[in-house]
């Protein structure tokens, strides 16, 4: 039987709603095979989740990690998923410790934004919600939920909250030195979402061709923010620049309706990536 993979998952290491060990318990019950967890600029979930790994599911061990192209003005944000890399590198390990704490900055301005518009929230609360892990927008949707503004997280990032009136930028990783930083602690770089337009601009083929060539390994193609013809288009990008090519749910709990294994990754290109890697073991 075909094994059942899913390489991005969050946990309430960062934006997701599930404790780590409670994801990874989730991951068997759907009937995962092999899941990876991929907070958001931190490995602060990975302990947690191995601990409470159960015994049938494989445990790929990454982050998502906040990037930027600056090839256009302003430059375009991605999210680079890193995988299997030694957290104790300490460029990588400085670069996430960097990227958590302008998410907090960058927090506590958008919520100084709503405040100033009298909007009845305040930043303990937000950082409340992140219990310690990375905080993002998704604590601050919590919040204007809690205070009866909108109704569900995907209200809280139309352009009347998050989206746009009250967006703040975060400061990124550079594209290129991520996928550079990532190889060097071993791991392996896929490139999330590269069609997600929902999310803002994104970035033009040209730049997949550069990133190929700077070491990229893999572009997410199955994803729920991409068309058919989206993922079609990624995996024939993929097949031209010799890239392997995932499938993820993206999992974020209640924050988000998609359901673990939504999409999954084929196992000839997941047996690729942990070829690839060289930073720490896949448990299980
Ligand atoms: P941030 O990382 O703080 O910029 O917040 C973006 C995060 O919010 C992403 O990781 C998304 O997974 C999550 N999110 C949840 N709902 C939405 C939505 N409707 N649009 C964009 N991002 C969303
Ligand atoms: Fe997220
Ligand atoms: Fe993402
Ligand atoms: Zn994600």
């Amino acid at each position: 039987m075909s094994r059942r993979i899913d390489l991005h998952c969050h946990s309430t290491a960062s934006d997701g709603t599930l404790r780590p060990a409670e994801l990874v318990r989730a991951g068997a019950a759907a009937g995962l095979d092999v899941m990876a967890i991929t907070d958001h600029d931190t490995t602060g979930g990975w302990a947690e989740a191995a601990a409470a790994r159960p015994a049938e599911l494989r445990l790929v061990r990454g982050a998502e990690l906040s990037c930027r192209w600056h090839g256009v003005q302003p430059g375009i944000s991605l999210h680079l998923l890193a995988y299997l890399f030694d957290p104790d590198d300490p460029a990588l390990a400085a670069a996430m410790l960097l990227l958590r704490a302008d998410r907090e900055q960058r927090g506590e301005r958008i919520v100084d934004l709503l405040r100033a518009d009298g909007v009845p929230i305040t930043w303990d609360e937000v950082f409340g919600y992140a219990a310690g892990g990375s905080v993002g927008r998704p604590h601050i949707a919590q919040a204007l939920i809690r205070a009866g503004l909108v109704s569900s997280t995907d209200e809280a990032f139309a352009s009347d909250w998050l989206g746009a009136r009250y967006f703040v930028p975060k400061s990124d990783l550079d594209v290129f030195e991520a996928v550079a930083a990532v190889r060097a602690a071993g791991g392996v770089a896929v490139f999330a979402h590269p069609r997600a337009t929902k999310r803002g601009r994104v970035v033009p083929d040209e730049l997949i061709v550069e990133l190929a060539d700077a070491g990229l390994f893999g572009l997410e193609a199955d994803h729920e923010d991409h068309s058919p013809a989206e993922r079609a288009e990624i995996r024939s990008l993929g097949e031209r620049l010799g890239l392997a090519v995932t499938g993820s749910s993206d999992f974020h709990g209640t924050h988000k309706t998609v359901r673990l294994g939504a999409n999954r990754t084929a196992p000839e290109m997941y047996d690729k990536i942990v070829a690839a890697a060289t930073g720490v073991p896949v448990l299980g």
